[in-house]
């Protein structure tokens, strides 16, 4: 007998699980037994991988994973202590430094993930006097950051500009300070936020601006810079958070604004004060991915050759890829609509059976009635690799009578 078999006092959980079991979307972790790629093995299965967050291929760039043992022998694999003790590295400084030119803001700050650094802001700036407005399809670590902020929630329909005026009108009058925020490409849907519209209302009602550019970080605007630049909203935008572990390929997350806002972070931010930063390797490998996004722009070149050519033929063969009454994907993100959570598992498993990695998405994680399977383009897939997925998708869509 295990000493860790659950006791009475959880069997709750045990319960839940069994109801997941029943409602068919229990699922067990797939497992990567070699190298995050366009082709891998999961669960000692040869599969084309279109689940992938690695846009770029960064996660086995070269130039990383020689930045990141050259960093290892000259400075150890930890840092010690969290930043404000005695846990900040020369190499830390230097990522802000860098990603705060690349994005042509005052200053940056980065945190452990991209979780945290949404978190840790909405959560430090804002207190319970205060209103945040926010796109019902926002990202979890927002919602969170907003309810540990304690300040009211006002959800404004998706892309909805004149919902979230609306929203900013009805407490104009409240003295509370306004927070409008969006992600800037919608994870699950891969639709792009309004920024131009969403700036010039934050503008009226003189309310914080802030973007969640985590896909959009190495994937849009000039070398990755997101959509802030893709836009050209350039100093409209008070508070900018990106990721480093989707295109950047390895972990954490940065805020990028005012030299005023990140010594604010520094001194308030729970994640920065009270859990620690990078370890040396994670540091340097983002500082060189950095270099590779201005070094090698063909990476993002050949990212979209492939977006526009996997979303064409998704379209040909006929699946739901949103568009009428879900809003159609604009980027690498590309969910195939299913709706049922029960047959979207199904979908997913047999693709995965017949060779091609794409997980299935079910509530909580998207709403009810809305699961979906999401697929996601790199720049390092083949034409031969989505040739082969395509004919998976199509013999097994049939089958499952997804497709015509
Ligand atoms: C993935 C994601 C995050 C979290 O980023 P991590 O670095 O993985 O913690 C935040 N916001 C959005 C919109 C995301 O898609």
């Amino acid at each position: 007998m295990t000493t860790t078999a659950t006791r009475p006092q959880l069997a709750y959980l045990h319960d839940q699980l069994e109801d997941l079991k029943q409602k068919g979307t229990y699922f067990r972790l797939r497992v990567l037994d070699d190298r995050q790629e366009p082709e891998c093995t999961f669960d000692g299965k040869h599969v084309i991988n279109l689940a992938s967050n690695n846009y770029l291929g960064l996660t086995t760039h070269p130039k990383l994973i020689e930045a990141a043992l050259e960093a290892t022998r000259k400075y150890g694999v930890g840092p010690g202590a969290v930043r404000t003790i005695a846990g900040t590295m020369r190499l830390h400084m230097d990522l802000e430094e860098k990603l705060a030119r690349f994005k042509n803001v005052e200053a940056c700050v980065v945190f452990q993930s991209g979780f945290t650094a949404n978190a840790g802001t909405v959560s430090a700036i804002l207190g319970k006097e205060d209103f945040i407005v926010s796109d019902e399809l926002n990202h979890a670590s927002i919602i969170d950051g907003a309810r540990l902020s304690r300040a009211k929630i006002l959800v404004y329909r998706h892309k909805d500009v004149a919902h979230a005026e609306e929203q900013l009108a009805s407490v104009k009058d409240q003295p509370g300070r306004k927070l409008l925020i969006t992600d800037g490409v919608f994870s699950m849907d891969g639709d792009i936020g309004p920024l131009p519209g969403l700036c010039a209302v934050a503008e009226k009602y003189g309310a914080i601006m802030m973007v969640d550019d985590a896909h959009s970080s190495g994937v849009l605007g000039r070398n990755g810079r997101g959509t802030i630049d893709h836009f050209g909203v350039h100093g409209r935008v008070d508070i900018q958070v990106g990721t480093l572990s989707k295109a950047i390929g390895a972990i954490g997350g940065y805020v990028c604004g005012s030299r005023d806002l990140i010594e604010f972070l520094y001194h308030r931010a729970r994640p920065f004060l009270f859990s620690t930063s990078h370890p040396p390797s994670v540091t340097a490998t983002c500082i060189a991915a950095i270099d590779v996004l201005e070094q090698e722009p063909e990476r993002i070149e050949k990212l979209w050759e492939n977006t526009r050519f996997f979303k064409k033929e998704l379209g040909l063969l006929g699946f739901n890829i949103g568009g009428v009454t879900t809003p159609a994907s604009e980027t690498p993100i590309t969910p195939i609509l299913v709706g049922d959570g029960r047959l979207t598992m199904d979908f997913s498993r047999e693709l995965f059976a017949e060779g091609v990695m794409a997980t299935g998405i079910a509530f909580p994680t998207v709403p009810e009635g809305k699961a979906r399977i999401r697929t996601i383009m790199t720049a390092t897939h083949t034409q031969d690799q989505l040739q082969r997925a395509l004919g998976v998708l199509k013999k097994v869509g049939k089958k499952l009578g997804i497709i015509g």
